[in-house]
């Protein structure tokens, strides 16, 4: 071991020293510990939610994470960055391929930074730009009022119809000629139906706005064909990484390569410093997988698993927002005199679901206490779950959203909660051929 204090990580073996974490700081060693066992213990249904590959959470833990790097690779402000640069090539090259695009910047930090960084490419302060209503299930930077965008620019809000709840192209079209956006904004954080590019792009072309497809939740199913792909409509293209993506926690913007100087020079130096080069090769391995056909199969079973999830909700009488849904995510109108989403959540939290609150197609309450809840199946397919586990998840889930204050029936959700996660993980060992795993799921059986 060296005599370097910090250089620990460059050690080439993977024995516990004195420098591993667990001795360092056992205070955030035994976080890291308690939400490991979280994350195995209860079922996570959050849509924006999921668990990356060991392979993403090495590099994302990597030394990469030394390197400064201002620039972009071969025009970099500072010496050293040939690996870096190799790395930063390689994303790159992945996200163009993977979604068939002109140009590609993965050095956004989140999500909301690379939609940060097309309005600083394409817009100017005070313009007019056309944006999903937060209650529809747009994002906050999608001109929220206690987000920036909303500061910067003047954003016009579409909804959804109150019958369908569906996107109303026709509100669109008349915001469109009434406003002469300079952009369109489309995405959305909970809107359980397929985005209609095609559509926008119709309506952007008859007032010569720009649109931007905000993939967010989305892009995952994009790359593995479950999805329509945006990039034959859009100008810009902005996600999140974190989402059905699998990768690290982060963000990239695609475009179109007239803009691709503008986007560049928007990011940095527009509004980043250096770039997180570990969180890139982070992404350049989420890439890599999403670009095999192990993660087709997986989207397919996303899907899939939302749909039952969906079903069964409905077939227990609950009010599922749209009807149903297209992809990976479910919203529930919790329909009761008061605003009910706060304390679901909460109860379905103390029986090991975890989901999140969530405002709905015409909230009468607040995004603190809102009427609904949202759930979504990508990270629960990824830890293992099948359709037979989401239709009883769905019935678990409708038990307790029905009785939020009997604590005997949470707790007997969670213990059965609990036991699912244990079967799926024993199932998960015995394909990987874990020993001791068959007995174990004997044992559970
Ligand atoms: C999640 C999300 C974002 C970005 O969120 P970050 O937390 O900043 O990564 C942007 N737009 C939409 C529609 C989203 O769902």
């Amino acid at each position: 071991m060296t005599s370097f204090d910090g250089a620990g990580g460059l050690a080439t073996t993977s024995v516990t020293t004195s420098e591993t974490l667990a001795h360092v700081d056992p205070e955030v060693y035994a976080a890291i510990q308690g939400e490991t066992q979280r994350l195995r213990e209860t079922i996570q249904l959050i849509p924006s939610e999921n668990y990356p590959s060991a392979a993403v959470l090495e590099a994302n833990g990597s030394v990469l994470t030394t390197k400064y790097a201002e620039g972009y690779p071969k025009r970099r402000f500072y010496q050293g960055c040939a690996w870096v640069d190799a790395v930063e090539d390689l994303a790159r090259r992945r996200a163009r391929r993977l979604f068939g695009a002109e140009h590609a910047n993965v050095q956004p930090h989140s999500g909301s930074s690379a939609n940060m960084g097309v309005y600083f490419a394409a817009l100017e302060i005070g313009d007019t730009v056309l944006g999903m209503d937060l209650n529809a299930g747009g994002h906050l930077t999608h001109g929220s009022p206690v987000n920036f965008s909303s500061r910067l620019y003047r954003f016009v809000a579409y909804g959804v119809d109150p019958i369908s709840e569906r996107i109303d192209f026709g509100q669109v079209a008349a915001l469109a000629r009434e406003h002469r956006p300079k952009m369109i904004v489309v995405g959305a954080t909970a809107y359980p139906r397929v985005f209609d590019w095609a559509a926008f792009r119709e309506i952007a072309d008859s007032v010569g706005a720009l649109l931007l497809a905000d993939m967010a939740h989305v892009s995952g199913l994009v790359a593995g064909g479950a999805h329509p792909s945006p990039i034959p409509y859009a100008d810009f293209c902005t996600s999140s990484t974190h989402k059905t993506l699998r990768g690290p926690r982060s963000g990239f913007a695609l475009c179109r390569k007239q803009y691709a100087e503008a986007l560049d020079r928007a990011i940095f130096p527009g509004l980043q410093g250096g770039p997180l080069e570990h969180v890139i090769a982070a992404k350049a391995v989420m890439f890599h997988e999403a670009a095999r056909p192990a993660y087709r199969e997986y989207c397919r079973a996303v899907v899939a698993n939302a749909a039952v999830l969906a079903e069964t909700l409905l077939s227990e009488g609950l009010h599922v927002v749209t009807g149903g849904t297209d992809n990976h995510l479910v919203l529930v109108r919790l329909e009761s005199a008061e605003p009910a989403g706060r304390a679901a959540a909460a109860a379905l939290e103390r029986a090991g679901l975890i989901v999140n609150k969530n405002t709905v197609p015409g909230e009468q309450g607040t995004a603190v206490n809102p009427s609904g809840i949202r759930l979504g199946s990508p990270a629960a397919t990824t830890f293992g779950f099948g359709a037979d586990e989401f239709r009883e998840i769905g019935r678990l889930v409708a038990g307790v959203v029905r009785a939020t204050e009997d604590e005997t029936l949470i707790a007997r959700t969670g213990a059965r909660v609990k036991e699912m996660c244990a079967a799926v993980e024993a199932r998960r060992d015995v394909q990987a051929g874990t020993e001791g795993a068959a007995e174990r799921v004997a044992a559970l059986a």
